[in-house]
Formats: structure tokens, C-alpha cells, sequence
């Protein structure tokens, strides 16, 4: 028995097979350039077809499907639990598109040929911003005029929910204490990246807002900037909507400093030395800068902290920004352990010095067993 964990991008599909009992991925995938000239997956139908020989061709038992799990980006104000789809919810889902227009309508097209090839099996829907509907008023409220902010649905809703409840959860299990004792920092550093603080199990803040922009200095992302920029581009270099937005989601961050976005990358461009590393070890402070601003924040949010966990592929594999970004804090309780920090492991871990007051860990995430397991429960 398994349950098929979908994620379905405008022109890829990400998949896995899941055993949610045994919390194994059985098999697992990624289709790419649907719908791009010359790959021969015209649309999202083909690349289902091809994820399907895939899982075939690597012995997995499409029949043993139960159920199917489909990561939404966004869920508005109205969908925060994981929800069983029918043609209702997949239409509110569509609806929510304005939103988020580049991710809410791949998802449903995802939903709509998976219904379709798996017509006998709950579809069930696990939202990015679920974990946020908790946020206070008092984070969740940008400070516009209400009557605009009401009108439009604009409020802070965050992203990388699941990842965010996941690992909060395993820093609960990893330090064997109740998860409603603890407070957490949950930092997600991956492509995308965002912070959470996290209350005895409950979302108090996180740094995405309306949309996934917002916050942290990200692969192409710009995260936190000054509204005012945004006009000044209009004004002082006439640039479209269209062409800001694509300034700040695909052409900012790391790879908007110094023309990579993958941080192996940036790392050889810093220690080769030659023209580039300037802007490469500029663009790495600024992210260890912002990352800073942040614990140095929720820190305060939260009042007392008991743990700090990185997740995600920057957050699992890059131990100097772990170092980096909490360097200098033992006044603050944070004493990273060099050695623990450096370890070679893929396992959840702890990698604060023993005398330090702030547990800091490495929690691998696994958005797919959270999203399994939750479409597990309507079977
Ligand atoms: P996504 O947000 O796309 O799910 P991931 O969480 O997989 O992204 O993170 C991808 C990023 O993780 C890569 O762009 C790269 O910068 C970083 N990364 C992956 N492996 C390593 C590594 N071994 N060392 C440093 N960074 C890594």
C-alpha cells in the first residue's frame, strides 16, 4: 500500500511513492520541461504518462496505490488542514490562482490528470501556507489601509508549511521532549528559503508573506526590499510590472549578486579567488547578513528559544552557513560546535555544543512523508 505524492510545477512534475506507514519513499521522480520545444512532453497529461513508466520501470506497483497527495501552494484564508479534493475544492483552488499565479494553476492541472488516471482513490490536497493560518493578527497584518488589504486578500500567509511543521515535530522526537514544551526556529534553506518561529507546535511567524518573496535572501529571489523600490523601478527605469516581477523572483538573490544561484557553486566561485569572487563572497554576506536578522529576531518573538534546526538543501549540507550565521551568539545562548557542525551525516542531528543553553540542530525535512501521511488519513 502506498500513496503518490505529487508536486506539479508549470512545466515539471515532482514524484514520489510513498510507504506511509513504514515512512519509506519506495520510488521516486522528476519529469522536466513539460511543454518546452523539443522535449517531447507536450503537456502535463504526457508527463504524468512518463512518470508512471518510470515508477513502472523501477519495479514500483502502480496498482498498490491508495491514495494520491497533492502539494498546493497556496490555500487562502480558506483551506489550512489537508483537504480531500472534489470538483468544489479544485475549483476554489483555481480560484485562489490570483494569489499565486505561477504555482496555483500547475497544481491543479497536476490534480486534474491525476484524477482522471487515479479516478478510484482520495485525492487529497496539503497546503504550503496550512501550517501559517495560525499566525497572530499582529504577524500576519501588513500596515496598508484595511479596507485595500481586506478587498484583496492581502495579509501574510507564508510558504514551506509542511516543511516548517515537519521539522518542528522532529526536533520534538530528535530531543525526545514534548513538542508543546518547545520553542523552535526552523530555518528551510533551499532554493526557495524561509524562517519560521515556532510555539509549543503552533506557527507564531514566518518570513513569506502574500507571497513566497518575502524574507530571507533566496537562490533568485530577492526576499526583504524596500517597497519603494519597486515605484522607483517604475518611475526611474520604466520598467513594466511584468519585467519587475521577473526582476525580483528570477534574476535577484544569490544569483542577482554574482550570477549563480546554486550555493556549490558559489562557494567555487568565493574560493577560486579569480574575477567573480568579490561579488560571490558579497552575495554570501548578504545572506548570512539577512539569516542573522532573522534569528536575532524570532529570538525575540519567541521571547525564549529551546532550539534552532536548518533544513533543506542549503540549510542540510552547508555547514559553514551554519556556522556563519550563528557566529558570535553565545551571550544570546547559540554555541555551534565546529566538529558536531562539520560531521559528515545524513541523519537528524545535534550540532550545539553541549554547554549551550539554544539546542541547534540539522533536521533533514521530508515534505513527502508529512504530505503521504496526511493523504494516508483518508483512507
Ligand atoms: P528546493 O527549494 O528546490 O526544494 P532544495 O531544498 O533541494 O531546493 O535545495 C537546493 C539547493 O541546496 C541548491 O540550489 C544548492 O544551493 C543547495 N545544496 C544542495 N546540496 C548542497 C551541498 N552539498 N552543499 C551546499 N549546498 C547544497
Amino acid at each position: 500500500m502506498t500513496v503518490l505524492v505529487l508536486n506539479s510545477g508549470s512545466s515539471s512534475i515532482k514524484f514520489q511513492l510513498v510507504d506511509p506507514v513504514a515512512g519509506t519513499a519506495v520510488a521516486s521522480g522528476l519529469v522536466e520541461q513539460i511543454g518546452e520545444s523539443g522535449s517531447g512532453i507536450a503537456d502535463h497529461a504526457e508527463g504524468m504518462q512518463r512518470a508512471y513508466q518510470m515508477l513502472d520501470d523501477s519495479g514500483a506497483d502502480l496498482a498498490a496505490v491508495q491514495a494520491v497527495g497533492h502539494r498546493v501552494v497556496h490555500g487562502g484564508q480558506r483551506f489550512y488542514q489537508p483537504t480531500l479534493i472534489t470538483d468544489e475544492t479544485l475549483a476554489e483552488i483555481e480560484r485562489l490562482s490570483a494569489l499565486a499565479p505561477l504555482h496555483n494553476p500547475a497544481n491543479a492541472i497536476g490534480i486534474k490528470v491525476a484524477r482522471k488516471d487515479f479516478p478510484a482513490v482520495p485525492h487529497v490536497a496539503v497546503f504550503d501556507t496550512g501550517f501559517f493560518h495560525s499566525l497572530p493578527d499582529a504577524a500576519a497584518t501588513y500596515a496598508i489601509d484595511r479596507t485595500v488589504a481586506a478587498e484583496h486578500g492581502i495579509r501574510r500567509y507564508g510558504f514551506h508549511g509542511t516543511s516548517h511543521e515537519y521539522v518542528s515535530g522532529r526536533v520534538a522526537e530528535v530531543l525526545g521532549r514534548p513538542l508543546s514544551e518547545l520553542n523552535t526556529i526552523v530555518l528551510h534553506l533551499g532554493n526557495g528559503a524561509s524562517a519560521s518561529a515556532v510555539r509549543g507546535g503552533v506557527a507564531v511567524e514566518t518570513s513569506m508573506g502574500l507571497t513566497p518573496l518575502e524574507g530571507l535572501v533566496m537562490g533568485t529571489r530577492s526576499g526583504d526590499i524596500d517597497p519603494g523600490v519597486l515605484m522607483h523601478l517604475r518611475r526611474a527605469a520604466g520598467m513594466e510590472v511584468e519585467q519587475i516581477d521577473e526582476l525580483l523572483n528570477r534574476r535577484s538573490g544569490l544569483k542577482g549578486l554574482c550570477g549563480v544561484n546554486d550555493f556549490r557553486e558559489l562557494r567555487a566561485l568565493i574560493e577560486d579567488g579569480a574575477e567573480g569572487s568579490v561579488a560571490a563572497q558579497l552575495a554570501y554576506d548578504v545572506y548570512i547578513h539577512r539569516l542573522r536578522k532573522y534569528v536575532g529576531a524570532y529570538l525575540a518573538v519567541l521571547g525564549r528559544v529551546d532550539a534552532i534546526a536548518f533544513t533543506a538543501g542549503v540549510g542540510e549540507n552547508a555547514a559553514s552557513v551554519r556556522e556563519d550565521a550563528l557566529a558570535g551568539l553565545d551571550r544570546l545562548g547559540i554555541a555551534v560546535d565546529p566538529q558536531r557542525n562539520r560531521a559528515d551525516s545524513r541523519d537528524a542531528r545535534v550540532i550545539s555544543a553541549a554547554t549551550s543553553p539554544i539546542t541547534v540542530l540539522v533536521v533533514p525535512t521530508n515534505e513527502e512523508l508529512a504530505i503521504a501521511r496526511a493523504a494516508w488519513r483518508f483512507v
